[in-house]
């Protein structure tokens, strides 16, 4: 049984695009040179997410560091020898490293990088909302604050959140969803679980117009279409494949289609282009009649990264992520669950 809420979305503040200088291909590399050099003295390493630029990716990857999705992010980290993790994502992601990696110098490029749904979220009203439902377990996205974290019984990301309902469905469990209602109902709608949803979205994919889809795909209609779950529910009904960015990538280089038609942020075309050089991808629309396109597909969180403010945070040590003590203590065990859930599942 699926039950709603009547909670109004907290209203969010959308930042426009950052605009960065555009740099020649010669100042490009020297700038990547001296961060190489930076990251070596610091000894740091970069944790990158796929919705950042092509730019901090290869940067990332010639380093050794890692470009993933958010569950892998927060496991790279803990894997780490570095002394300093340079996370280049949202601000969440940050915290994550900073909760599992608490011995470690946790930096961000933008420490005012954050994300719709933390945003959406805000840990005093979620708090009351749990507290009026104390017979439901309390499940989070990885996309939210240190502080929701810790009031959650379980954290979750998009690669995992469906075994984990189907599991705690199977115990008879009721669930509280925070905060993105779109994989919300998609997960609940997949598992049958009992939940109860916190009305949040990510500004990104809840822009993709399922209209304007249709008419797209009937000019391609040989392309496949792979949609994040944090899509509107008629996008993803028109989906060939719904899941992570990781589960979208691999799609992209497992599928025998020449064309897909992506709806999620547009830094993923980045890692996808490299493993799938051949194959045509074309962007879900976002605009289209009627459309106010606020994101346009590309996080305007996830454009606070450049190697311009990476170079700044790794010569100042500036952007240092602290989380509470007791607030860690919480947000530790729930994301732990995830983790070790995670580590069951591979063996
Ligand atoms: S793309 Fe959406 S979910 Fe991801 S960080 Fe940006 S606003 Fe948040």
């Amino acid at each position: 049984m699926t039950q709603s809420t009547a909670l109004k979305p907290h209203p969010v503040i959308v930042p426009p695009h950052p605009q960065w200088p555009v740099l020649s291909s010669d100042e490009k590399s020297a700038m990547k040179a001296r961060i190489k050099t930076l990251l070596k003295q610091r000894n740091a390493v970069l944790v990158a997410h796929y919705y950042t630029s092509g730019d901090l990716q290869e940067l990332a990857e010639e380093t050794g560091g890692c470009v993933s999705d958010s569950l892998e992010m927060a496991r790279f980290g803990t894997e780490q020898s570095a002394e300093t993790l340079v996370v280049c994502g949202v601000r969440f992601m940050g915290e994550t490293a900073k909760i599992l990696n608490p011995e470690k110098q946790v930096l961000m490029p933008d420490l005012n990088a954050t994300c719709s749904l933390d945003e959406g979220c805000p840990a005093e009203e979620f708090t009351r909302f749990c507290d009026q439902h104390p017979d439901h377990t309390v499940v989070v996205y990885a996309n939210t604050s240190a502080k929701v974290k810790a009031r959650a019984d379980w954290v979750v990301t998009s690669g995992i959140a469906l075994p984990i309902i189907k599991h705690l469905a199977e115990r008879g469990e009721k669930i509280i969803w925070a905060p993105d209602k779109h994989l919300g109902r998609y997960v609940q709608k997949q598992t049958g679980a009992d939940m109860l949803f916190w009305n949040g979205s990510c500004v990104v994919h809840e822009e993709f117009k399922s209209v304007a889809l249709e008419r797209i795909r009937r000019l391609h209609p040989d392309a496949a279409v792979l949609v994040h779950p944090e899509s509107p529910e008629e996008v993803i009904a028109q989906a060939d494949v719904v899941g992570s960015t990781t589960a979208l990538i691999k799609a992209v280089t497992d599928m025998d289609n020449q064309t897909f038609i992506v709806a999620t942020d547009g830094g993923i075309f980045h890692k996808m282009k490299q493993l799938a050089p051949g194959k045509k991808l074309i962007e879900a629309p976002t605009a289209g009649e009627g459309a106010t396109c606020e994101s346009c597909a590309h996080c305007p969180w996830m454009g606070m990264n450049a190697l311009q403010n990476l170079e700044q945070v790794l010569l100042t040590g500036n952007n240092e992520i602290h989380i509470d003590p007791e607030i860690r203590e919480q947000a530790v065990k729930s994301i732990q669950k995830m983790l070790d859930f995670s580590s069951s599942q591979k063996k």
